[in-house]
């Protein structure tokens, strides 16, 4: 049994609706002089980036809004080029996941002298990184409390996750009413990311007992609230608490990390185009049952603490919210042939299905995506 463990948190987490007023008090307080908005087209279009740079008074210098799902190693670089040219020193992130994590990655990236790609590739990451505001826009990866960029090389075909602890903010601004735009598709989606990092969180290898607190916490929230702000999207108590959910659940993985399904939704969202969450969502259920039949306590005691007698039926409860939510329930819309399944249960061999925690075995994940062929 282990008796030691440490605790490390070093965001400066502002949560409530309206909070997104205080950013110029944010900028304020890292002593920004000049600094780049980085976010996607979508909330350029819905004004509130320009809401954003009016309201810092000529310290959001320019706008880099090239940041799309996913993003590419050649958006991170594009918008080092912008830090590193316009002499910023310091980076506001408004967007989801995909936003926050190509900002992170480029204020690394401007200060350094090799491409992304590189980064990606392995090559040690500079400890040296830009100040970042995080000001997500969904509630699903936690990413404004997290260590952690993913980022995609589309022509080498890889998505992995990056982590530095520079890649922290230094400040998040969890404002839940940017999320009031979400589609429901979208809010299912992202949910289930939180869903996953919470369930994760709790199980891996490397659980932490302050974090297993949070998780379980976030694991409730979500429980209690998806299908609300699914079904009723002017639902703003709902929305909170689901943006709520997230920022708790980024607590709780940032340290313990992700692993099955997170390892899972890798290739599912690089070869088929399942937006994160969902890919996440596609096989969360089935590792609540085999790392149930596989005696996993952790998963045993993760059930309890959510209120079931055992992971199968904690499993089911989110199968069935899985198909409340209208989240895809298997793969067979793409048609896979025996290699696609067995490259897909290869490519899900990777270090971090270590931190699961039982052993999966190459011909579990062939049995459990053949089953979801
Ligand atoms: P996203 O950032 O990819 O956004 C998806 C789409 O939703 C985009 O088109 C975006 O413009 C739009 N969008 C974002 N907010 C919106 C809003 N409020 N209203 C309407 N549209 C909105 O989605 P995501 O799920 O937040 O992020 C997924 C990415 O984050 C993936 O690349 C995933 O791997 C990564 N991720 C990172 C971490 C981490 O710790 N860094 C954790 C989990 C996932």
């Amino acid at each position: 049994m282990r008796r030691e463990w440490e605790y490390r948190q070093p965001v400066d987490v502002h949560f409530g609706r309206g909070i997104l007023d205080s950013l110029p008090d944010a900028v304020d307080r890292l002593g920004g002089h000049k600094g780049l908005l980085v976010t996607s087209p979508s909330f350029v279009s819905r004004g509130v980036a320009g809401l954003l740079v009016d309201m810092c008074g000529g310290r959001l210098a320019a706008v880099y809004s090239g940041v799309s799902p996913n993003p590419d190693v050649t958006e991170c670089d594009a918008c080092a080029a912008m830090l590193r040219d316009g002499g910023c020193d310091f980076v506001v992130a408004l967007g989801g996941g995909s936003v926050i994590d190509c900002a992170k990655a480029a204020a690394a990236v401007c200060r350094a002298d090799a491409a992304a790609a590189e980064y990606l590739g392995g090559r040690p990451l500079p400890p040296d990184v830009l100040p970042i505001i995080a000001i997500p826009t969904t509630a699903g990866t936690g990413s404004e409390v997290t260590p952690v960029s993913v980022l995609s090389d589309h022509i080498r075909g890889i998505k992995a996750p990056l982590r530095c602890d520079g890649f922290y903010p230094r400040i998040a601004l969890v404002d839940p009413s940017l999320t009031d735009s979400m589609s429901p598709y979208m809010t299912a989606c992202t949910g289930f990311d939180v869903l996953c990092h919470a369930i994760e969180a709790y199980w891996s290898r490397r659980h932490l007992p302050v974090c297993d607190a949070l998780a379980v916490q976030a694991a409730r929230l979500v429980l209690d609230n998806l299908l609300r702000a699914f079904t009723e999207p002017t639902d703003t108590e709902a929305r909170d608490r689901m943006a709520e959910a997230s920022v708790t659940a980024g607590m709780a993985f940032a340290l313990p990390g992700t692993n099955c399904a997170h390892v899972c939704s890798y290739p599912l969202t690089g070869r088929y185009n399942i937006p994160h969450g969902e890919a996440c969502a596609m096989t969360i259920d089935n590792f609540i049952r085999l790392n149930g039949r596989k005696g996993s306590d952790r998963a045993v005691s993760l059930a309890r603490a959510l209120g079931y007698d055992s992971p199968e039926a904690l499993a089911d409860a989110v199968s069935a919210l899985k198909s409340a939510t209208g989240m895809r329930p298997d793969l067979s819309e793409f048609h896979l042939g025996d290699a696609d399944v067995e490259s897909l249960a290869a490519a899900c061999m990777h270090p971090n299905m270590r931190n699961n925690p039982v052993e999966v075995t190459y011909d579990e994940l062939l049995q459990l995506f053949r089953a979801l062929a």
